[in-house]
């Protein structure tokens, strides 16, 4: 059997073409800031920071517009700064963006009204539209993916530096949201402390320019062992290899076997890398991943993301990580409160309760309280807009509700507001820890 969930192209040569291609465009990203961003998660790892990752679950080329990045953005900023606010500690923001085109999928194939197609693998291998021609798996996608990643992670780089982000601003909009919203006005309080904490900054006399610029990162999912290879670079500082797409690749819970090409591939990287972990995965298992992954146990290089669900957490991450931890694995331990939570309502979306999500961050930090390991962040999927695809919160949005305004082509995101909430209630959450 091949590496696991790889595209079947019929056309050979079209795929090497496009390798070639790949190989001679700039990186994405650079080396030196994937070290930067491997150190902030070492620090992570060593319980003094805590990361925020997130965004859609698959990004489109499409959706690739400066709308969309900018709110998605605004709204991760907003996030950071009540967890940082609440944890005291930096928070790490890093994107699920500029690269999350490549979906697994448990189904090869999909059927609607007795019509069997192939499934949607993300726009970096098809199209999503349901014809046999959109559904072909295309290479020339890749190409296209790349683009529409160097586009975004222009804006991204822009907003973050050019003052969009200036930490007073985020203030304002977190204020906008708490004040000018039902929803909102339960987080009073914390915004009031937030507000009273910057006014205290400026009147010692912290520098504005240090609120004026944001460090942000890009990750996505490793899936296409074509396009990561073609972006993997011998780097001329150090003569190791990065894959360049991002400064930071996972893997995910279908393609985390042992002796995989997913593994192999992460093995021979530099970049920072995850590990999503679901309810199956023994403590050996990651014990053995963190071998393979990071032999020389460097702080920053690994980080696990659990995605057990609300229902499983509190019953399967104690033995791992207590067992691991014993074991002297270096890692971030990172809780994504999202993948073990979907469920399809009986209109047929896929969907997730707001209140499980919240359930399942609440046992990640209570589980890491008890066993005495820091629990070091979140994995979100999310959007800056406000769509209708998990259920609950405060605007207790309802199943029937899914339809007004349903975008993700995979996963159902948290919305706007959503988001924001699942900040402020984290935020409680660390405060009392
Ligand atoms: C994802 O992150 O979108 C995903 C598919 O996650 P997992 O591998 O944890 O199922
Ligand atoms: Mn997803």
């Amino acid at each position: 059997m091949g590496p696991a969930q790889q595209p079947t192209y019929d056309d050979r040569a079209a795929v090497d073409a496009t390798v070639a291609r790949l190989r001679r465009m700039p990186p994405l990203v650079f080396a030196g800031e994937c070290d930067e961003l491997k150190a902030k998660l070492a620090d992570v790892s060593r319980g003094e920071a805590f990361l925020l990752q997130g965004g859609d679950c698959a990004e489109t080329i499409e959706g690739a517009t400066a709308e969309n990045t900018r709110n998605k953005l605004r709204v991760l900023l907003q996030m950071a700064v009540v967890l940082t606010y609440a944890a005291s500690v930096p928070v790490v923001k890093l994107g699920r963006l500029a690269g999350q085109y490549a979906k697994p999928r448990s189904s090869d194939l999909e059927t609607r009204d007795g019509v069997t197609l192939p499934a949607y693998r993300g726009d970096a291998v098809n199209g999503f539209e349901f014809t046999a021609e959109s559904r072909r798996h295309d290479p020339q996608r890749l190409l296209e993916v790349y683009h529409a990643s160097a586009s975004t992670l222009n804006l991204v780089r822009a907003f973050t530096t050019g003052g969009y982000a200036d930490l007073r601003q985020v203030h304002t909009w977190n204020t906008d949201f708490v004040l000018g919203s039902e929803v909102g006005r339960k987080y009073e309080q914390v915004a009031a402390e937030i507000d009273r904490a910057l006014n205290f900054m400026k009147a010692i006399g912290a520098d504005p320019d240090e609120f004026h610029r944001v460090d942000f990162h890009s990750s996505h999912e490793a899936l296409i062992l074509e396009y990561e290879h073609a972006m993997t670079r011998t780097d001329s500082r150090t003569q190791l290899p990065y894959d360049v797409s991002s400064h930071f690749v996972w893997i995910g819970e279908r393609t985390r076997q042992l002796d995989g090409a997913h593994v192999e591939m992460l093995s021979h990287i530099q970049n920072p890398i995850g590990v999503k972990l679901g309810p199956t995965t023994s403590a050996d298992d990651a014990i053995a991943l963190a071998g393979r992954l990071n032999p020389t146990n460097e702080p920053g290089r690994l980080t696990f993301i659990t995605r057990m669900g609300a229902g499983k957490i509190r019953d399967h991450l104690p033995p791992l990580l207590a067992k691991v931890h014993a074991a002297g694995v270096e890692a971030a331990w990172v809780c994504d409160p999202m993948h073990g939570n979907t469920f399809e309502a009986s209109s047929g979306y896929k969907t997730r309760r707001f209140d499980d999500v919240i359930e399942e961050v609440q046992g990640f930090f209570d589980v890491h309280r008890s066993v005495g390991t820091w629990p070091g962040g979140l994995h979100v999927e999310l959007t800056g807009d406000d769509v209708t695809e998990c259920v609950g919160g405060g605007e207790e949005l309802l199943e029937v509700d899914l339809g007004n305004r349903y975008e993700s082509v995979c996963d159902p995101r948290l919305n706007r507001v959503q988001s924001l909430e699942l900040s402020f209630l984290v935020a409680e959450m660390l405060r009392k820890a």
